[in-house]
């Protein structure tokens, strides 16, 4: 029988906002992530995904209940830990790419390892371009991240996400940007990326095909999981 890891669990997350007034974003959330999968969390606007996303990853620390990723408790966990925690475990894909346009495709995707120091720069260099491959925009390596397109810069974005193997690979609207055909490419990373290295996507979408075709969905309506 196939065992599951689970690789992040949430555990009765609470969260307010307090401006304008006392807001319940997120209501008992409970749920696990396991390893290898992909997982799209659905819901309409406003039902809180990003909030939930953003206590996930660990950027917002400030909710009730526990979350644990990679058997680590990191509810409660000084900001410099949290950092840490953050740059080995999860890679982070965003609607918008956020990459530093004068820079090379390579260099955007080589920061976050340099960031972290395991490998010496040659090496981070080979893998970063590793990644650039599974991406399949090797050939744009060199070219600034500007002169590329808008799928192109995403599938930058999301070897930028990989290149510490993180356990874990968090999207918000990841696809929120892209047209039908650049949706469909990254569709396929993820689906590759979780089936053959084992690596857990968690993505925010509105797309219902998308979801769909993901391995679970996650729906959320007014701060709580309703399916
Ligand atoms: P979604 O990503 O599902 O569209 P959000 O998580 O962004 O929803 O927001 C959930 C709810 O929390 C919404 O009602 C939103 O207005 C509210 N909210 C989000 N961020 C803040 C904030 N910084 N301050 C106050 N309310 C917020
Ligand atoms: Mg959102």
């Amino acid at each position: 029988m196939e065992r599951k890891d689970i690789i992040l669990s949430a555990k009765n997350i609470n969260k307010y906002f307090l401006d304008p007034i006392r807001f319940k974003a997120l209501d008992e959330v409970s749920f696990e992530a396991y390893k290898g999968e992909f997982l799209t969390l659905v819901g309409k606007s406003g039902s809180g995904k990003s909030t939930l996303l953003y206590c996930l990853s660990t950027m917002d620390t400030n909710y009730e209940g526990e979350i644990q990723i990679n058997n680590q408790i990191v509810t409660g966990k000084s900001i410099n830990d949290l950092a840490a925690v953050r740059n080995a475990n999860i890679g982070f894909v965003f609607q918008f790419h956020y990459l530093l346009p004068e820079f090379s495709c390579l260099k955007n995707v080589m920061l976050p390892a340099l960031k972290l120091g395991r490998y010496s720069y040659e090496e981070v260099e080979v893998r970063a371009m590793q990644k650039l491959k599974i991406l399949g925009i090797q050939e744009q390596a060199l070219k600034p991240a500007s002169k590329l397109s808008g799928g192109q810069q995403q599938r930058v974005a999301i070897a930028r996400a990989l290149i510490n193997d993180p356990a874990i690979i968090m999207g918000d609207e990841p696809t929120g940007n892209l047209d039908t055909k650049n949706t469909q490419i990254v569709f396929d990373i993820f689906k590759e990326i979780s089936s053959e290295f084992g690596q857990t996507i968690i993505a925010v979408t509105h797309d219902n095909d998308f979801a769909k075709a993901s391995d679970r969905i996650i729906e959320l309506a007014d701060g709580c999981i309703v399916s």
